[in-house]
């Protein structure tokens, strides 16, 4: 088997090599900013858990090897608008948006509608680099040329596709996952409710166009709002994804296994989905050895240091059924700071 190197040494980089490790696959989580030799072999395959780094002597050895994967990809996701683009030129329905440019701002803006979220087109995750403009704003001048502008979007919820594809061109997917954001941010996910086929397989074939245009191998996500019960693309992840976390346990092929087989060449199934899982973000939080009193209960810890916001591990609740895991998200809520009690409340209503 060939090592399996990534480019990124945070929390994906962690779980890909865990995932790995029961097949004695190696994966090497390296800094891609580093000014160090790599010592890369001609028969590892690269891959990445961030999108974006520096010409430095690791970065360009990771980006200027053979086995590379999906340098195509990045390029088309990484920046907002060409991803937007790419997502029309699929004819992959996402919300309406204009790249700002010099010159009129307002009307650039009120073109995409009357409440607009401003987006950096490069560098943004968990809501950073975003901003909400409406009539009778002003809008901020250093937004053009650097951003885009979509309209905002009445979602009655989000959802995300997570999905492989390898080398031969086979695809797999998971079920949609229904995802809670506040202030950008992921808070909680909840797994294998029953979702409608019909968007399901819209989903399903839309991401599996998507990595078919790019040549893509291993694991995309693919964000979405529910609109009047129809899906409308959000954004797109070219790596393993926060909302795919709870297939750790709430699968027994994990989103980690399945980027590793897909870049391994090993066979690429469906993979199976029994139970039901709620995904708890831990945000600037410790995690309590109490909560492990809790079935189903599965803490991952990414050993980073606590600030406040910031990720730092998560919990994945899996059991059999929605009604034991409502037992679980009650046992455990009893056991969380204050401020992440409404996560539960949040979780335990798309359960009932
Ligand atoms: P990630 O960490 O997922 O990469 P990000 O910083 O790239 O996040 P987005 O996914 O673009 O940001 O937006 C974060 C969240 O903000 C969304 O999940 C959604 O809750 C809200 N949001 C973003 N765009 C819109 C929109 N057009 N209409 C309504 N809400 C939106
Ligand atoms: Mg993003
Ligand atoms: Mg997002």
């Amino acid at each position: 088997l060939p090592r399996i190197v990534v480019a990124g040494n945070g929390q994906l980089g962690q779980m890909l090599q865990q995932a790995g490790a029961p097949m004695q696959l190696e994966v090497m989580p390296v800094d891609p900013n580093g000014d160090i030799e790599l010592g890369l072999r001609p028969d590892d395959v690269i891959t990445v858990e961030i999108e974006h780094w520096s010409d430095s002597v690791s970065g360009l050895q990771l980006k200027q090897h053979p086995n590379f994967r999906n340098a195509e990809a990045l390029y088309a996701v990484i920046d907002r608008q060409r991803q937007k683009a790419l997502l029309d030129r699929l004819q992959v329905p996402t919300s309406p948006w204009v790249s700002l440019e010099a010159g009129d701002l307002q009307a650039q803006l009120e073109s995409v509608g009357d409440k607009v979220i401003v987006k950096r087109r490069r560098g943004g995750y968990d809501g950073r680099g975003q901003w909400r403009w409406q009539q009778g704003d002003e809008p901020e001048a250093e937004w053009a040329g650097e951003c885009i502008a979509e309209a905002m979007i009445p979602f009655s919820h989000e959802v995300s596709l997570v999905g492989a594809r390898n080398a031969a061109g086979e695809k797999v997917f998971y079920p949609l996952t229904r995802n809670w954001h506040e202030n950008g941010i992921l808070r909680a996910s909840v797994a294998n409710l029953s979702v409608s086929a019909e968007q399901q397989k819209s989903a399903e074939e839309w991401l599996g166009r998507i990595m078919d245009d790019e040549g893509y191998i291993g694991v995309m996500a693919m964000e979405c709002f529910v609109v009047d019960g129809k899906l409308l693309v959000n954004e797109l992840a070219p790596r393993v994804h926060n909302s795919g976390h709870w297939t750790q346990e709430g699968s027994a092929i994990s989103q980690f296994q399945l980027h590793l087989r897909a870049l391994a060449d090993l066979p690429l199934i469906t993979p199976p989905v029994e139970g039901m899982s709620v995904m708890y973000n831990l945000l600037g939080r410790n995690w309590k050895p109490e909560w492990l009193q809790v079935p189903g209960v599965h803490v991952h810890w990414y050993g980073k240091e606590i600030r406040p916001g910031r990720k730092v591990g998560h919990v994945n609740i899996c059991r059999p059924d929605a009604g034991s895991l409502i037992d679980s998200l009650k046992a455990l809520q009893a056991l969380v700071d204050d401020e992440d009690k409404v996560v539960f409340d949040w979780s335990i209503g798309q359960l009932q």
